[in-house]
């Protein structure tokens, strides 16, 4: 590993401010940048431990939604009494993830900006343009049964592993920022995550320096919440497909996807189909798909999976 500084900042708007400079990155739980580190896949030259920030409370807002502070850890997430009642598909999805020694650290933001899962990113000998721009995609050529179906680009077939992300999605949940001038910022989930385009190795919205302060979520909207993740191991494995889900009784609801694409995959106009059933709104979903032939089994997969939630929520 290659030596770094260490501060602990004591505000949100003192580390927004530490981490404008070149090379400083922010470390929560550390489940994923010590893990880059070790494999020198990051390098920074200053770490800003955001620990000590009071950012780990859950509230309720004044509109009856929910404002999680980034430090709140998956367990505490998963484990809250009100997203338990009113926000099950994300307890079930946090549930779904990793496994309970690393949800005990895991953060809400550095749960929403963990790095892909791609192997080749993580293999240094491979040409990867997300870890090193313009040096090519190892993926493309190689096995990509993990990757993405839809949203890719020629320089990037990436997926973005997170489970919390996609029910997020689905709850349209707004993520509040700090920036480094000290202003504030609110942006949708929606908008978060970025496809990769020409330029993978930009992977989400924030500028350089900005924190994370919180996500907030609206108030419930009821329905059944579910979350169904489909991997190769029962438990501790990232999902091929997931689906997140909340139902209503007349049919109607919302539907973001898992496991497909460099961001969590969610097309409003497709839970129009959803009374027609999981065909129609999967088609319309990966309506542009352009899987790989190692990964072209996953359009399939994500129909039935939705077909069973959908099964599941009418029950
Ligand atoms: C073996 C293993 C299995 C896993 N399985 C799953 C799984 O099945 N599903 C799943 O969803 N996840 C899984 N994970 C990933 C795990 O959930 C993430 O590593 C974890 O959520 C990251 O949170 P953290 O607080 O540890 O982030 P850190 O590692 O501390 O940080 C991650 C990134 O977020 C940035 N960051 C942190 N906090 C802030 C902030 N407040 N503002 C701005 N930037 C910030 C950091 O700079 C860094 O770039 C797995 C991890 C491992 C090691
Ligand atoms: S798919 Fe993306 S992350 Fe994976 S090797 Fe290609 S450029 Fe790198």
């Amino acid at each position: 590993m290659k030596s770094f500084t260490y501060e602990r900042p004591a505000s949100p708007s003192a580390a927004a401010a530490a981490a404008a400079a070149p090379g400083a990155r922010f470390i929560a739980g550390g489940t994923n940048l010590l893990d880059l580190m070790k494999l020198e896949i990051e390098t920074p030259m200053h770490l800003i431990d955001v620990n000590g920030l009071a950012l780990d409370s859950i509230e309720t807002t004044a509109d009856g939604g929910l404002r999680i502070g980034a430090l709140v850890r998956n367990t505490a997430l998963a484990a809250d009494t009100r997203v338990r009642r009113d926000y099950g598909v994300l307890s079930r999805a946090l549930l779904a993830g990793a496994s309970g020694q690393l949800r005990n650290k895991a953060t809400t933001a550095g749960n929403l900006l963990q790095r892909t899962r791609c192997p080749y990113f993580y293999d240094t000998n491979q040409p990867c343009n997300k870890r090193m721009p313009g040096s090519g995609c190892g993926a493309l050529e190689g096995f990509s049964r993990q990757h993405a179906v839809i949203g890719a680009s020629d320089a990037c077939i990436a997926t973005h592993p997170s489970d919390m992300a996609v029910a997020m999605r689905a709850l349209d949940a707004t993520v509040e920022t700090v920036r480094p001038d000290g202003s504030t910022r609110r942006i949708p989930i929606a908008e978060l995550h970025r496809l990769p385009g020409d330029t993978p190795h930009i992977e989400h919205a924030l500028a350089p320096g900005e924190l994370i302060a919180a996500v907030t979520l609206p108030r419930p909207i009821g329905g059944a919440q579910l979350y169904y993740k489909v991997r190769d191991r029962a438990s501790y494995a990232f999902a091929l497909v997931s689906v997140a889900a909340i139902v209503q009784a007349d049919g109607s609801g919302r539907v973001a996807i898992g496991g497909v694409a460099h961001k969590p995959w969610r097309v409003e106009a497709a839970e129009a189909e959803l009374p027609r059933g999981a065909r129609a709104v999967s088609e319309r979903l990966l309506a542009d798909a352009r899987p790989t032939h190692h990964n072209a089994f996953k359009l399939t997969l994500v129909q039935r999976t939705l077909g069973a939630v959908l099964a599941e929520a009418r029950a």
